[in-house]
């Protein structure tokens, strides 16, 4: 263990860590080192805390040699996307327009992380404000795909997933408004969940859209996100969307691992026409092991996902174009002053900053969101947007009705090269089709590795989705997926993933060429 302990998943370290075979000061600096190792090159970080995590880690440590009854996951480091506010430490959503910014009060997830003992590795890239699919859209560079370092990771919490990848912290949070823990778990070859709208606590959240964003984990295997989920979920008193209930019995369910007897539905409308052929093809013998495992597979329509990117488009703008109306230069961040102007308004202030602080991206989407907003225009968009929301939760109501889980790809193609879509946003968009109805309908969703595709030997992703507070089917039927691919690919995908030392050199060599 010692001599590897960045390999090892969270719940391996959590019981080198209880035996004492490995120190939490040992855990966090082995993945401290193996950051400062390959993060030049990955650059799934935006702002590292070494001292900030060994202090915790040392903490842990000697109340551990005290005796002290431990957290399961004390000692056991994390990555937190920079959409979380930390106390203390700087949280720019990967924007400029925050570049500075250090929060004076802590997320609750981020609170719960630290009650239960586990260092903080650092805040980690995004696309700006979690707008995007590849990171690239972020305000401090792209983050890339460990698995080719030529590629995206996905996005928005491309930095989360690619760090979770590379082996620089076993876990990872994300946050997830319509695809952004799924997708860039699917192209790096890791698991990811958005629990169901309302498990985990959004305050300390930057908020992109609020009816709609779900913080969640980012690792490498179902146990190790059941293990994290039940720290972040919960119910908290200051975010008045949580659920009051407790967190849904995931870990019991991924331990079990059991599909015999269930009933899965293929979404008929995801996984067809412009969906990868390697994708496909290991979506569907990942479903024929289902099958051989005893689950009832059927296909199941949801006509109305149809119209979910359409829907989503106007319901996320309108509502990030009012949640980014409070950077107005006055209380966080940058301030920039219009030039040539003596004595600017408070109005032509706010202007040069945010004309300065945001990138295209957000300006896209605040211009979006004000048009479909405007009175006149509010119910031929944003009203009709709405409509089709219920009729998307119909459908998954209808479906539910029928089976206990959906299953479909996550992301209709393996990662793609850094740059590919950058000036094409539709194609962008389009990396969420299967993913955003399940933000739509608040309903909870898990992408696991599903293979790699024969074209391009990257990874593929299978999505589960279940019915809104039902988050721990994702964890039997996701654990019970993992162990039979697992023995398919012959262990843990990641272990056939090149090593970056190697991929480093290769891209350095095309430098100097
Ligand atoms: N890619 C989607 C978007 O740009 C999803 C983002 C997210 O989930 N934060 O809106």
């Amino acid at each position: 263990m010692t001599s590897d302990i960045t390999r090892a998943s969270a719940a391996e370290l959590a019981d080198a860590l209880s035996r004492k075979d490995i120190s939490a000061v040992e855990a966090t600096q082995a993945h401290l080192d193996r950051i400062a190792a390959v993060d030049g090159a990955v650059h799934a970080f935006l702002h590292v805390d070494t001292d900030g995590a060994l202090a915790a880690a040392k903490d842990i440590d000697q109340r551990r040699a005290a005796g002290e009854d431990l957290h399961v996951l004390a000692g056991v480091p994390i990555a937190v996307k920079d959409v979380m506010a930390t106390k203390g430490l700087p949280t720019t959503a990967g924007s400029k327009i925050l570049e500075g910014w250090v929060p004076p009060y802590d997320a609750t997830l981020v609170s719960k992380l630290k009650a239960a003992g586990m260092p903080i590795l650092g805040k980690t890239n995004m696309d700006e404000f979690a707008m995007g699919s590849s990171t690239e859209h972020s305000a401090y560079g792209p983050s890339r795909n460990p698995w080719d370092l030529e590629r995206i990771p996905g996005g928005s919490g491309g930095g989360s997933s690619a760090a979770v990848a590379a082996f620089e912290a076993p876990l990872a949070i994300g946050t997830d408004t319509g695809g952004s823990i799924r997708q860039p778990a699917a192209v790096t070859g890791t698991v990811g969940t958005k629990p169901t709208y309302g498990g985990v606590s959004r305050y300390g959240l930057i908020a992109l859209a609020s009816s709609l964003d779900q913080a969640g984990p980012c690792t490498r295997t179902v146990l190790d996100a059941a293990l994290l989920h039940s720290v972040i979920g919960g119910h908290d008193p200051m975010d008045s969307t949580s659920i009051d209930a407790p967190v849904p019995p995931v870990l019991e369910a991924a331990r079990r691992a059991d599909v015999k007897g269930m009933r899965i539905g293929v979404v008929k409308e995801l996984g067809g026409e412009g969906y990868q052929a390697g994708v496909r093809q290991r979506f569907e013998e990942s479903v024929q092991l289902l099958v051989d495992a005893g689950a009832e597979v059927v296909e199941v329509s949801c006509p109305h996902f149809e119209y979910a990117l359409a829907a989503y488009y106007l319901i996320l703008p309108s509502e990030a174009s009012s949640n980014l109306a409070k950077f107005d230069a006055m209380r966080y961040g940058l301030r920039v002053l219009p030039e040539g102007v003596d004595d600017p308004s408070a109005e032509q202030v706010m202007a040069a900053t945010r004309e300065a602080g945001f990138g295209d991206e957000v300006k896209r989407r605040i211009i979006l969101g004000t048009y479909a907003l405007s009175s006149g225009y509010y119910d031929a968009y944003y009203g009709q947007a709405q409509k089709v929301r219920t009729l998307i939760s119909r459908d998954f109501a209808a479906a539910f009705e029928k089976v206990d889980v959906l299953v479909s790809p996550t992301a209709p193609t393996t990662a793609f090269k850094i740059g590919e879509k950058l000036e094409d946003p539709m194609a962008m968009y389009l990396n969420d089709i299967a993913t955003i109805p399940a933000n739509l309908a608040g309903v909870p969703g898990m992408s696991l590795p599903s293979g790699l595709a024969p074209e391009d030997g990257l990874p593929t992703g299978i999505q589960i989705l279940a019915p809104a507070t039902k988050d721990e089917r994702l964890y039997g039927v996701g654990a019970a997926l993992e162990g039979m691919l697992s023995d398919r690919w012959g262990g843990h995908l990641l272990a056939q993933a090149p090593d970056l030392a190697d991929l480093t050199s290769a891209i350095a060599k095309e430098a100097r060429a």
